[in-house]
């Protein structure tokens, strides 16, 4: 099986945090947090539909400006969302620049902004050729956990206590699609943009009666149902899911929010920034400590997890927070 999602870190665990998620074969992608993302190509950061900030503390929010720069001058609607206050914390940004130049521009940059409150969330549109003044009121909807809900996948999140609220992100693919090469071969039919087509159809629930034209391997057209294709070439798993999981305190309330939104993650990052040694300095800046991290990836019933956000204290010492979350994820497993 090919997975779809290819998240990494765009960062060493001891530097700004940020997930970047490449959609395989697509030219798409999404970003947990908002990190300094230098270490980013242009052409990753031009992929990226969405960006999700868990909070707007300056080493997960000071990459804006690298992503807006970038989008400027473009045909390109980005997608933020963060917690309460975003909507103020990004136009803040956006006012500390001059934007007279903007609406010459023959592309349009459009931002869709959603801020997260606890029974409610708050989206509004900010339009480069307007200057990011926004010209429509706030719209205001309740918050039901899932964040975005496309044909492929949904995005959901949980807002967790780090003295100020704090999301964790889920992003679960709903069922995955591979295809069977034996089967292709069989009916004489080529990989192609199709594929990318017929599987778009499944995730979209299209009729299973619909058409679908195919160019063979001897170049001739052939044409199926979607239906008849499905049963002969596709193999239907269950979608992939990774959670992230950033700045939070150890506590009862956090650890059951964080288990209920990243249960069966197939991939679960999440911080870990002390020692468990350091138990108490964790408690007092609303962090983890490894041994947590590794009991809540445990609990999670997490395939894989990976820690990030380390404490600079442990410069030269990471092996003792791999080793404090392993063992602990051992344990509790
Ligand atoms: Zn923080
Ligand atoms: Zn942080």
């Amino acid at each position: 099986m090919h997975p779809r999602f290819h998240p990494r870190l765009i960062n060493g665990p001891f530097d700004d945090p940020g997930l970047f998620i490449p959609f395989l074969f697509e030219s798409q992608a999404i970003l947990f947090d908002l990190g300094d993302n230098q270490v980013l190509t242009s052409r990753d950061i031009l992929k990226i539909s969405h960006v999700f900030v868990s909070h707007t503390h300056m080493d997960h929010f000071i990459g804006f400006d690298r992503i807006l720069r970038l989008a400027l001058g473009r045909e390109k609607n980005l997608h933020l969302f963060g917690p309460r206050q975003f909507l103020s914390n990004v136009e803040g940004k956006l006012a500390a620049y001059s934007w007279n130049l903007v609406a010459n521009y023959p592309y349009r940059l459009k931002l869709r902004l959603t801020e997260i409150h606890h029974d409610y969330q708050l989206s509004r549109t900010y339009l480069c050729q307007n200057e990011f003044i926004p010209t429509d009121e706030a719209e205001r909807k309740p918050f039901t956990n899932i964040l975005v809900e496309a044909p492929a996948f949904k995005v959901s999140a949980a807002i967790l206590d780090h003295d100020i609220p704090c999301l964790g992100f889920a992003i679960k693919e709903r069922f995955h699609v591979n295809i069977n090469k034996d089967a292709l071969n069989e009916l004489d039919l080529q990989t192609g943009p199709w594929l990318t087509d017929f599987k778009q159809a499944l995730y979209a629930g299209a009729d299973p009666a619909s058409e679908i034209e195919v160019i063979t391997g001897s170049d001739t057209i052939r044409h199926f149902t979607l239906g008849e294709l499905a049963d002969h070439i596709a193999m239907v798993t269950p979608g992939q899911k990774i959670s992230y999981i950033a700045d939070v305190a150890y506590t009862p309330a956090n650890a059951d929010k964080i288990i209920s939104l990243a249960q069966d993650s197939d991939h679960l990052f999440i911080e870990a920034a002390f020692l468990d040694a350091q138990q108490d300095l964790a408690a007092e800046k609303h962090h983890l400590t490894a041994r947590q991290a590794g009991e809540l990836a445990a609990c999670c019933g997490a395939r894989q997890f990976t820690i990030f956000h380390f404490s600079p204290r442990y410069l030269g010492q990471e092996d003792l927070l791999y080793q404090e979350a392993e063992a602990a994820y051992a344990e509790n497993s």
